[in-house]
């Protein structure tokens, strides 16, 4: 036990000081400044060649998705979750150690180019997350924890990070074990997670590009735009368009959908006028449903 508490507060430590250097110290390998460059030259972008002329630069819940921005890539993602995975994989490696497994590298690739192995860990990752999202349509109670990413009526770059910080720790967990087992370290993702952020910002940016034959590859804001739509087509009612950087899973598994354009489509969820606005509301309302379906269940 008192090992997994230092653990909690090595955590802690470690990532205060990294977060003061990341602030304070801009470098090429630093996430906070990535992040920012990524969000002013994605907005500058919104803001020279919007798709919807008519959208305000401070479009509806510009704030808001900012604020969700820095809670989930820093506050949540880095402070807490780092001290909860720490803890969990110290926990998961004690447990397959009691069954005399010491390591779960399953496939060894470090002999291979370096390109090839990113190009591994990225697929595996995206695929995990593909399935991960359409899971997130697919059973309720993960529902009510994604509609907070659907309750947005107006797309920008910054939605895309406006998301309940419950995902994170689903996504995470999901692509851990897989990845373990390929002998990845955390530092590989560090240009993956770049190239994802751009296109994630991208995805939902006020833009209209498609990449052109790339768009069978890359998801674009056209194809996610889809994806938020208020109205589903009646033979897919969970949803379409699930892919994150990659579209080529929906189009390989049949799950992609433009119909057209979409450039106006109202966007959210049935039922979305009760959806709570404010930060704290949002990221509590999926166990006050929860407590008042277990104390009202129809
Ligand atoms: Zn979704
Ligand atoms: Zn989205």
């Amino acid at each position: 036990m008192e090992k997994y508490i230092k653990i909690i507060g090595d955590s802690y430590y470690g990532y205060w000081n990294y977060l003061i250097s990341e602030m304070f110290y801009p470098s090429w390998h630093n996430y906070f400044w990535w992040l920012l460059g990524l969000s002013v030259g994605v907005w500058l972008l919104e803001i020279f060649r919007p798709w919807r002329e008519n959208q305000s630069v401070f479009r509806k819940d510009f704030w808001l998705d900012g604020f969700y921005m820095f809670f989930n890539y820093f506050l949540f993602s880095l402070i807490a979750y780092n001290a909860i995975s720490n803890v969990a994989v110290e926990a998961f490696n004690d447990f397959l150690g009691l069954f005399g497994i010491e390591n779960m590298v399953a496939l060894h690739i470090e002999t291979w180019p370096r390109w090839s192995q990113f190009l591994l860990l990225f697929l595996v990752a995206d695929f995990i997350q593909w399935n991960v999202h359409r899971v997130l349509h697919r059973v309720p109670i993960l529902w009510e924890f994604h509609k907070v990413h659907h309750s947005v009526e107006e797309m920008g770059f910054a939605a895309h990070l406006r998301f309940h910080w419950m995902e994170t720790i689903l996504y995470k967990s999901a692509q851990y074990i897989p990845l373990a087992m390929i002998g990845f370290g955390l530092e590989d993702f560090f240009i993956v997670h770049i190239f994802t952020t751009a296109i994630g910002h991208l995805n939902h940016a006020n833009l209209r590009i498609t990449y052109g034959p790339l768009k069978y590859i890359l998801n674009n804001p056209i194809m996610h735009l889809w994806h938020h739509v208020k109205v589903l087509p009646k033979d897919r009612p969970y949803g379409v368009n699930y892919g994150i950087t990659l579209s080529v899973w929906d189009y390989l598994f049949g799950t992609n959908y433009i119909p057209h354009e979409g450039k106006d489509e109202p966007l959210g969820f049935e039922g979305m006028e009760e959806f709570p606005k404010t930060f704290f509301q949002q990221i509590t309302y999926p166990f006050i449903k929860k407590k008042q379906h277990e104390s009202n269940p129809q």
